[in-house]
């Protein structure tokens, strides 16, 4: 579905990516992991057209996205939950699920979506008209992840989901999304520091570091890589 091939990626004279090259295949979830400043962010930000490529190619679903624009991007059914969530905080929740959907047209289907959203995540129907600045991080998460879910994303971009927040609410968000992976079918690529939680949810997973890809295999197997174990893991 997703293909990065030998991505390099600059900030001014700062390289961050040094020739990554990854997959996600359609229905998995990828998880990529790796230290502070790794370029796991970057990573994302390239994929979504924020910070493009200085060379190498992305592909979805077989076509070329690097030089595309962020919003042709999202119409393309690639949507990010970025870190620190960042919601509108002066929007209520039902606005914020709104901007969600500003590239859709069909309401029955933005309808049907509301609906499903605040399924996953009831708290959220409680809390509709409250604003979004209001939530507490791990309620402004579940919007986060709502709203890039009412834009009806076939890849879904997640980037630091568990940052900052207590145990429990991330079991509870990771329950979930394990939840749109496999009864939504939507593919999931998600960059973690929390190495443990993401190889628990993942298909497979890379290590990210100094900008380039160190490891690859399924998330099993490098749950008990001894590198990964000692580097990632705290074991
Ligand atoms: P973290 O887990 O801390 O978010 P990360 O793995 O996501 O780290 P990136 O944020 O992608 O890492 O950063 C990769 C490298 O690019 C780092 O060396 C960082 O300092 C640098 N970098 C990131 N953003 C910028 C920027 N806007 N300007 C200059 N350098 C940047």
């Amino acid at each position: 579905m997703l293909e990065l091939v030998n991505i390099h990626t600059y900030y001014g004279n700062i390289q961050a990516l040094k020739g990554v090259c990854l997959e996600v295949n359609e229905g998995e979830i990828v998880t990529l992991i790796g230290a502070n400043g790794a370029g796991k962010s970057t990573t994302l930000m390239s994929i979504c057209g924020i910070v493009p490529p200085r060379s190498g190619e992305i592909r979805f679903q077989g076509r070329p996205i690097h030089h595309l624009s962020a919003n042709r991007i999202v119409a393309q059914g690639i949507c990010q939950v970025p870190e620190g969530r960042r919601i509108f905080p002066h929007l209520s929740v039902l606005e914020n699920l709104d901007m969600g959907a500003f590239l859709r047209a069909d309401a029955h289907g933005i309808k049907a979506d509301l609906e499903y959203v605040f399924e996953l995540f009831p708290i959220l129907a409680q809390r509709r008209h409250q604003p979004g600045g209001t939530l507490s991080g791990g309620e402004q998460q579940m919007l986060a992840v709502s709203r890039a879910l009412m834009a009806r994303p076939r890849l879904l971009l997640l980037d630091e989901p568990s940052l900052g927040l207590a145990p429990l609410v991330v079991k509870q968000i990771f329950e979930i999304l394990r939840v749109i992976n496999q009864k939504n079918g939507t593919t999931l690529f998600l960059v973690e520091q929390n190495a443990n939680l993401a190889l628990k949810i993942a298909h497979r997973g890379y290590v990210l570091e100094n900008g380039r890809i160190t490891l690859s295999d399924s998330a099993d197997h490098l749950m008990v890589n001894e590198a990964v174990r000692k580097a990632y893991l705290g074991l």
